[in-house]
């Protein structure tokens, strides 16, 4: 690598999408940003912004056959801005990557042997790993000669001890399956965390944090000092919070009762628990403004649908408080998290005896900067806090490169 090598490609290849960001590692910048969306369909759409020339978004349709049509249209796009992936200013590519099991801890420079073992986990993530490995191996294809690093949702849980990591299962059969409890969202819980212990003015060492990651898929963390201690997403990231379409925590028994009561497949149950439970499940939406827009109309059932959302996320900041002994801040991020204020309000109403407020004007303000909303008194500090998930890749990957 150059010396001004400075550029980040960051790529996250879903089974039929590929969102990307080109950031200036200097002083943080993005350059472009995008997404090619329905991949192998005739009615592909790419839609490109770049950033550093002040242009406007273009958009263009049609069919973009595979992930290699996708990228190299990605880079046609980036070599129009004078961005191109042939640039000696482009010092790596990160790659998402969704599942690292126990093995990868930290952010990985691609060899054959890290692609093996990405592909030894595609059991434990059948939807995303392989849709990573395509990804990858595109990328290596295009550009063999530069370092392409993979960073893993899973790494930051790493940390947590055994006694949170695994189920209470027979530990043979466990093993031999590897199944335990990953967690997913980390690169977005690593920041977040990070984040509030820079808005509290703290070393990250000294501040324990509950980090509610609130999408469309949903988690929450507690860190004691920096360090992941236990996380909701568990095998895989159904476990947990009530999601948009993700039922999150269920009796497992309830699946042997569809199947056996209801006759339902295996692969039926899954789409049912995955695709249209949680809050889509409960009231036919899973979008929380139209669910905050319907219960203002006096709808029971998208109210009771926000209620048991709520009594989910107060039930794991209870959990984790117990978990850390000593909370410093809970912190709201993702979609819902950075936005729904009347969802942070309910999420802490009545735990004032555990030292958790919200001030009403200050959770009204709308603001896309890391920022308080509990009131000076309160104990436990609540913040909003936007996640970051392409820099922190970006930051990882550049760091891993430039060492
Ligand atoms: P994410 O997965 O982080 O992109 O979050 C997507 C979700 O955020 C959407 O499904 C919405 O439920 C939610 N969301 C986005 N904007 C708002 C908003 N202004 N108010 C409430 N919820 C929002």
């Amino acid at each position: 690598m150059t010396a001004t090598a400075t550029r980040v490609l960051v790529l996250n290849s879903g089974s039929s999408s590929l969102k990307y960001q080109l950031l200036d590692m200097t002083d943080a910048t993005r350059l472009a940003v995008g997404l090619v969306e329905r991949i192998g369909e005739e009615t592909s759409r790419l839609s490109h912004t770049p950033l550093a020339a002040g242009g406007e978004k273009r958009e263009t349709e049609g069919p973009i056959a595979d992930h290699e049509a996708a990228l190299k249209a990605v880079g046609a796009e980036l070599t129009a801005d004078g961005l191109g992936l042939d640039s000696p200013k482009l010092a790596a590519i990160g790659h998402r990557v969704v599942h690292g099991g126990l093995k990868f801890t930290e952010p990985t420079v691609i060899d054959e042997a890290v692609l093996k073992e990405i592909e030894r986990l595609v059991p434990v993530a059948p939807l995303h790993n392989p849709a990573n490995l395509t990804g990858i191996r595109t990328a290596r294809a295009l550009r063999p000669d530069l370092p392409q690093v993979a960073v893993f949702d899973t790494a930051f849980h790493t940390t947590m001890p055994e006694h949170a990591a695994r189920y209470a299962i027979d530990v043979a059969t466990a093993d031999a399956h590897r199944i335990r409890r990953y967690g997913f969202h980390g690169t977005s819980h690593a920041y977040v965390s990070r984040k509030t212990a820079e808005l509290l003015g703290k070393d990250p060492a000294e501040v324990n944090v509950i980090v509610l990651h609130l999408g469309n898929g949903a988690s929450a963390s507690a860190v004691a000092g920096g360090r992941c201690v236990d996380t909701s997403m568990g095998l895989t990231p159904l476990e947990g919070l009530v999601m948009g379409t993700r039922s999150g925590d269920i009796d497992p028994a309830v699946t042997f009762h569809l199947k056996r009561v209801a006759g339902m497949s295996e692969d039926e149950v899954d789409v049912l628990l995955n695709k249209k439970s949680g809050l889509i499940g409960l009231c036919g939406d899973n979008d929380m403004r139209e669910i905050r827009r319907r219960i203002d109309e006096g709808d029971e059932r998208a109210a009771l649908a926000f209620d048991i959302y709520i009594h989910r996320l107060k039930k794991y900041i209870g959990a984790y408080s117990a978990v850390l002994g000593r909370v410093d801040a809970v912190a709201f991020t993702a979609g819902v998290g950075e936005n729904a204020a009347p969802v942070r309000e309910a999420a802490v109403a009545g735990l004032e005896e555990m030292g958790l407020a919200v001030d009403a004007s200050l959770n009204a303000v709308r603001s896309g900067e890391p920022r308080l909303i509990s009131p000076e008194y309160a104990r436990v500090a609540v913040a909003v806090v936007p996640t970051d998930e392409e820099l922190e890749i970006a930051q990882q990957t550049y760091a891993l490169v430039s060492a």
